[in-house]
Parts: C-alpha cells; structure tokens; sequence
C-alpha cells in the first residue's frame, strides 16, 4: 500500500493529492483507480505468465467504461457476464474474437444476441446448448461454444467457491462425456472448454494444483470433443490481501504450474490456446474509495466517524460480500497521516442500519468532520457490487486518474 504513497504527507492516486482530487471531482464519495497502477500490475502478470498464455479480463470486477477501455488493449481478450458487460466490452473495441460470455442464466435473448455478436459462448447448461442451435439457424450464423465445466474436485481456500460439488455454475463434468457424444453440430462450433474454481484465492499452491487438475479433467473431455479444443480458460480467482495478515499472492508456484499445463495442452491440443481470466487481481489494489467525515460522536465512550459514504456503495468494505467473518478493510484519514494523536473508532456510514460499517474498532488518527477518510484495495467489486438505490442516498462518482 504504499504504492498509494502513504508515508507522504498527504495520499496521492496517480500524482494527485487526493484532497485536491476531491475537489476536482467536486463530491464525496467517490472510487478513484489508478492508471499507472493498474498498467503495471498488468505488466506484472506479463512478465510472469509463460509466453503463450493469453490474459483475459473479467469485466465484473469493475466495468468502468472508462476503465475498461484503458485496460482493453492491455490484454488479450474480455470476458462478460452479462450482455450488459457484453456491449462495454464491444464498446470498448474488444475484437469478438477475444469476448468470452460467461454465466448460468442466460436468457434466449441474450443468447441470441451473443450469436449476433460472433462472441465465444461459454455455455453453462443444455438447455442454452438448445437455445444457441435455434439462433443459430435463426440467424444463419454459427454460435462458438465452449463448455464450461463444474469439476469433480472442489478448490479449498477461495473465498467464494464458484465449482465442485453441485452448483448453479456449468455442467457438471460427468455429464459432459455423453453431451459431447451427441454433438449434433447445427450451426454449433465447439472451441473447448471453461473451469472457473473460485475466486479471492491467496493460496498459491492451491491454484496451481487447481491449474493441474482443471487440465487433467479438460484433457480427459476432450477425448469425446467432436473438434479440436482452441481455447481452455482456466479461470481466474487469484486474491489480493485485504486484511492484517493476509500477504500479497506468491505468483511463482502459479506461473510454473500454468508453464507445465501449457506444455501438456500444446501436447494433447496443439491448436489449443490456454487463458486465464483475471478480474479482482488486476484492478483491486489501484482503486480506493473515498468519503468525507460528517460527524464524530461518543456514545458510551465508544467513538463514531460518520462518513457520507457506506456499505450502499461498498459493500464489500462493510463485510456484506461473500465474507464469512466480518473484517476491516485497510483506511486512512487522508489529512492527518502524520497526525500523533490516535484513537479508537468505528467507521459508520449514513443508512439506517448496523451492517453500514466501514471500519470496526480500529486505531486512526483524531479526526473532525470535513477530513477525508480512504479505504484502500477497492478497485474490484467496488460501485457495481453495492446497492446504490438502498436508502435513497446519492450515488457515488468514479475516476479513472
Ligand atoms: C467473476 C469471474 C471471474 C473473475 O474472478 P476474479 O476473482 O475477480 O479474478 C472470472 N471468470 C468468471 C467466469 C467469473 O465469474
């Protein structure tokens, strides 16, 4: 974090000091995402993956536009959720080619729209299989399917697990062997396969044996594929420290795993390209959120900052977002980092609930109303991931510095 220059005077995001920042935006609260941050996590991921290994970006992270079109020629494809995230992603020049849509509930709309698109369709069910033939006829045009796979194994250590077991995500792989067989080919064009395990992982060792049993399970479809695989997505999930003791992701056991699996996957596939998708890892730790003290009030000897911002535009920070035990998000009083006097305080924000806390107890330096209050690592699952409309209070504002 102290990319983010903390031990400065006053924090900065890009070389702005963050309170003339929040004059310039002219409102709190706001997420400011840092360019120069994001540009060279990027360049760090780069730099590890094995030459070859294409890297996609999951739009559902932050679908900023802005941003989003920063990012886009960074990487090598997109992935969307949605057919929301689908126009942001063509919007932003992402080639079809390099789009991959991803999600169970996908509507015969949406299908259809994805076939319009020319878009990779990762396909979560038989029936949108079923749907995609008939848009496909419908518009003359062949839909590009991959299968994404629920695996046999579950992924110990993620945050949120998104496969193994049963789950409303892909088609559980003992079903796929017999869905293969009876491949009809209508206007279908099989392109390979799509394991997503889970996301917010910091366990290294637990991705890479994730990486090599997602290959082993694809590779052992693949025998009943009715075309050579072209593309297996492996996922992405990789974490990013939120809280006391959590560190920073080790990427070598990562990087050397993903090497083996490609040399295996150009092996068995060799028209087959390996991705690994990354949303959070990529633009969480560039992004802050940033709200300004309203009132600070004793009740009981307990101390309350009431900022103007809360858990309606970051749920995540209030611990309401897939979190099992409540924690607090790394903050900062922008104008008194060198401030001696410190204190105990709970963060709260305006709505008229508990769960709106932003920081539980933790120790800050004496703030009055009008100073800024920062959250840190809130690139990802940040404004889109929160209930805005919850209380009717304004919306917050993002800028791409
Ligand atoms: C959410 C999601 C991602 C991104 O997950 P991160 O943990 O942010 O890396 C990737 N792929 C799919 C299919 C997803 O649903």
């Amino acid at each position: 974090m102290d990319r983010f220059n903390r031990l400065a005077d006053e924090l900065q995001v890009g070389s702005v000091a963050l309170a003339l920042l929040a004059e310039r935006v002219g409102q709190t609260p706001f997420y400011a995402y840092d360019r120069a941050l994001i540009a060279a996590r990027i360049a760090a991921v780069r730099q590890a993956l094995p030459p070859g290994v294409c890297l996609h970006y999951a739009l559902k992270a932050n679908p900023m536009p802005a941003l989003v079109g920063f990012i886009r020629p960074l990487v090598d494809g997109m992935d969307v959720a949605s057919v929301g995230e689908l126009k942001l992603a063509l919007d932003a020049g992402a080639s079809v080619q390099s789009i991959g849509f991803a999600g169970p509930g996908k509507r015969d709309a949406e299908l259809r729209q994805a076939v319009a698109a020319g878009v990779l369709l990762q396909v979560e069910s038989e029936r949108e299989l079923r749907v995609l033939a008939q848009a496909a006829q419908a518009l003359g045009q062949s839909a590009r399917v991959a299968l994404r796979i629920n695996p046999d194994f579950e992924l110990r250590g993620a945050g949120m697990h998104m496969g193994g077991g049963a789950k409303p995500f892909g088609i559980d792989a003992e079903q796929v062997p017999m869905l293969l067989r009876s491949w009809a080919g209508d206007g279908l064009v099989f392109e390979g396969f799509h394991v997503f395990p889970g996301s917010q992982n910091l366990r290294a060792g637990v991705i890479a044996e994730s990486l090599h049993r997602s290959l082993a399970l694809v590779l052992r479809l693949a025998s009943d594929a009715p075309a050579p695989v072209r593309q297996v997505n492996l996922g992405g999930g990789w974490g990013i420290p939120y809280f006391p003791g959590e560190k920073t992701l080790d990427l070598a056991p990562i990087t050397d795993a993903l090497a083996q699996v490609q040399a295996q996957l150009a092996q068995a596939q060799p028209a087959a390209r390996l991705v690994v998708e990354l949303g959070r890892y990529l633009v969480g730790e560039a992004g802050m959120y940033v709200a300004r003290v309203i009132d600070r009030k004793v009740s009981r000897g307990q101390v309350f900052l009431v900022v103007d911002g809360g858990m309606h535009h970051h749920l995540a920070a209030s611990g309401n977002f897939g979190q099992v035990i409540r924690r607090n998000y790394p903050v900062a009083i922008v104008q008194r980092l060198r401030t001696p006097q410190h204190e105990t305080v709970s963060v709260v924000g305006p709505l008229c609930t508990p769960l709106d806390l932003l920081a539980d107890r933790v120790d800050l330096p004496v703030a009055q109303p009008g100073d800024l209050l920062v959250v840190f690592q809130s690139g990802a699952y940040g404004a889109t991931a929160s209930p805005q409309a919850f209380l009717g209070h304004p919306s917050c504002l993002e800028v791409l510095v």
